[in-house]
């Protein structure tokens, strides 16, 4: 699904290498998790699949499906089934939720050469998916996430990601972390979604989120690359000895 290749990326505005030669590759119906020390590179690896501005890649490929994802327009990337949650979700003053779900749906679905939904399939189809994730169906109806709790926006997040039914799902839960309440939200909708043709990769800098989704493989990134991986218990070995050990074994 997801192929990242000897990816090298420097900042555009400063004479500094971040991703030192990322070597990953997610398949599809599973979930993997990168987890690392602070600054090693995760967010970077998030920002640079997702088409953000501000970094240069000097080596490698990014593929989706065998697309050339470094080649796309962040649309393009979009459209081509990949979603990034990123912890703080922005607020649309004046955007209705449903308004805002239903344009991303018709312009992704424009983009892919695809009909666009009727006002009533779509409404049918948000119900459906509000419903299965908990959601209440008032939140529909308010300006996307304007006034929303931390938790409410995660919850809000799940559905976007649920109604655009992406094919790989990318999820950088920050350093400073969300509150318990909050990952389990995540983990809900991300176990909600699993699915066979679906892939997640999961960033995290905690283990106790992945105490809720079952990871089938994590990473370690340290200092821009991917230095170990393994099973979920790489996480508990994170969780009961930090990355000192990991650090000093592959140094
Ligand atoms: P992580 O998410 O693993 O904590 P980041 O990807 O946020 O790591 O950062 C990796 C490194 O790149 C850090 O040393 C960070 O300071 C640096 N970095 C990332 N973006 C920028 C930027 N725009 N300007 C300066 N330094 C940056
Ligand atoms: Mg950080
Ligand atoms: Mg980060």
């Amino acid at each position: 699904m997801l192929e990242i290749k000897n990816l090298h990326v420097d900042l555009e505005e400063e004479d500094k290498t971040i991703l030192k030669g990322v070597n990953l590759s997610v398949e599809a119906g599973k979930v993997h998790a990168i987890m690392g020390p602070n600054g090693s590179g995760k967010s970077t690896l998030s920002y640079v699949l997702s088409g953000r501005d501000g970094y240069k890649v000097t080596d490698g490929a990014a593929t989706l499906e065998g697309h050339d994802l470094l080649d796309m327009e962040p649309e393009e990337r979009a459209a081509a089934g990949l979603f990034l949650a990123f912890q703080y979700p922005v607020e649309i003053p004046g955007v209705g939720n449903m308004t805002f779900l239903r344009t991303a749906v018709n312009s992704q679905r424009k983009a892919r050469g695809e009909e666009e939904m009727s006002a009533t399939d779509f409404l049918k189809m948000v119900r459906e998916k509000a419903k299965t994730l908990k959601i209440d169906a008032d939140m529909l109806k308010r300006p996307v996430n304007v006034g929303f709790s931390g938790g409410e926006k995660k919850r809000n997040e799940i559905l976007q990601m649920a109604v655009l039914e992406p094919k790989m799902c990318i999820l950088d839960e920050t350093d400073s972390g969300l509150d318990v309440d909050a990952m389990k939200l995540v983990a809900e909708g991300v176990n909600a979604l699993r699915s066979e043709g679906r892939g997640f990769l999961v960033i995290t800098h905690y283990q106790r989120l992945l105490d809720h989704i079952k990871p089938d493989v994590v990473h370690i990134m340290a200092d821009g690359r991917i230095v170990k991986t393994g099973g979920p218990e790489l996480a508990l070995e994170v969780e009961n000895n930090g990355y000192a050990d990991i650090l000093a074994e592959v140094a």
